[in-house]
């Protein structure tokens, strides 16, 4: 399918109409004038093959220039070109500032294979509504080094103060990603025993987080499927569910996956506070299993007040839905993030919560506690036959050991997820 678009006899010279047609010119769908992108994106998503929009005849509804590379969507979702996007001014909404995001990169080398999560990430924004306290993404050079640019775009005073209300899409990535991978041999990219040249959306960001980060990710994830790359989804959102269709194409070339660190729900508000609860995190899950997608847990992090009867039950809800890997990490009491939970905790009543997580600056305090949940985690999941934990132990953790418990963190460390990808 592609798009059609014919000049308007009664218009200016750039209102033009704009269809949708068939491989034999037959009409699928007639957009009249100025389709907005999230028209464009949905109806993507609901033929289930990927438009492309470079070079189509759209033209950009503020100059009327033809869109034939980069473009973003105006605040009320019409198409610009790549000029006039970069001269918007943003929205705030709900204490929600949002514009378009003027960074290049499409795919970068990750980490993350340290995880063995992946060897590539695409992040569909820069921002993340969710604003959870402990994220560490704020603290990186991809929001840290861009203070400039965060201030300008959104008005960012302070990038990890502000974490949670600001998010810069990345509307083009689709097209941008199809045209990278023409040019790239999947064979030849890096891979890595652990990471399989997986690539995952979204590390810096939550790629279903709303609608429009969906249907950046949908293109992303519609094209890696193409190149039969495998995929892995990282998501606190139940949004993900909307494109279940699409996993299922991918077969088992594809992870998706959520975090749920614990289902106490108002402890999981007072620390992700525009994040879905974890029950819907869960039911996300439960459809994704009911659709035979394979999925992921992230038991990430726990909490030091978690007794092992709530570890032993998050389990059980985990085991409910047969996931091929449940990954656990104990929190990690490092920098700012790590103050901001402490008091996102006492704000909101959580005082014996902050007290524990005070005490964990204690480096003792700590490696006690990590090591305990990490073998509780371990213990409890025997319970069940179908959990396979997979621990992610801190290298100061690691460095903190010896003999055989040091062995067996590396051993940890070192392997490789059992998913079959
Ligand atoms: S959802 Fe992920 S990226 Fe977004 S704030 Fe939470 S931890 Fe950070
Ligand atoms: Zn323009």
């Amino acid at each position: 399918m592609h798009l059609e678009t014919e000049r308007d006899p009664d218009g200016g010279w750039f209102d033009r109409f704009v269809r949708l047609v068939d491989e034999d010119g037959e009409l699928v769908e007639d957009f009249g004038e100025h389709p907005t992108l999230d028209k464009l994106r949905e109806v993507e998503r609901r033929h289930g093959e990927r438009i492309n929009l470079w070079q189509q005849g759209l033209v950009c509804y503020k100059c009327g220039n033809q869109i034939n590379d980069r473009f973003a969507a105006q605040t009320d979702g019409h198409l610009l070109c790549w000029d006039c996007a970069s001269s918007e001014e943003g929205e705030e909404k709900g204490g929600l500032r949002t514009n378009v995001d003027p960074t290049k990169s499409v795919l970068s080398a990750s980490k993350l294979h340290e995880k063995s999560l992946c060897d590539y990430v695409i992040n569909v924004a820069t921002g993340c509504r969710h604003g959870c306290r402990f994220c560490y993404v704020p603290s990186t050079p991809a929001v840290d080094s861009r203070e400039e640019m965060l201030e300008e775009k959104a008005e960012v005073d302070d990038p990890q103060r502000n974490w949670g209300s600001y998010i810069l899409y990345r509307d083009d990535l689709p097209e941008r990603l199809h045209q990278g991978l023409q040019k790239k041999n999947f064979s030849d990219w890096k891979k890595t025993d652990r990471g399989r040249g997986i690539v995952m959306l979204s590390s810096g960001t939550d790629c279903y987080q709303d609608r429009r980060a969906a249907q950046i990710t949908h293109g992303c994830v519609q094209e890696l499927i193409e190149h039969d790359i495998p995929v892995r989804i990282l998501s606190r959102s139940p949004n993900l569910t909307r494109d279940i269709d699409l996993f299922k194409k991918a077969g088992d070339r594809i992870a998706v996956g959520t975090s749920i660190p614990t289902f106490d729900a108002s402890l999981v508000n007072a620390l992700e506070p525009n994040a879905p609860p974890p029950q819907a995190r869960w039911e996300a899950l439960d459809q994704l299993f009911r659709a035979g997608v394979p999925r992921f847990v992230s038991f990430s992090p726990t909490y030091p007040t978690m007794s092992r009867g709530e570890i032993r039950e998050a389990l059980g809800w985990f085991a409910a839905v047969d996931p091929d890997v449940v990954f656990h990490e104990p929190i990690n009491p490092r920098g700012i993030n790590f103050d901001m939970c402490v008091e996102a905790t006492r704000d909101a009543g959580y005082e014996k919560v902050a007290d524990e997580l005070e005490n964990l600056k204690d480096e003792d305090t700590w490696k006690e506690y990590a090591l305990d949940h990490i073998e509780a985690v371990r213990e409890e999941a025997k319970v069940y036959d179908n959990i396979d934990i997979h621990t992610w132990p801190d290298r100061r953790l690691i460095n903190a050991v010896d003999g055989k418990k040091k062995q067996e963190l590396l051993r940890e460390k070192k392997r490789v997820s059992p998913e079959s990808f």
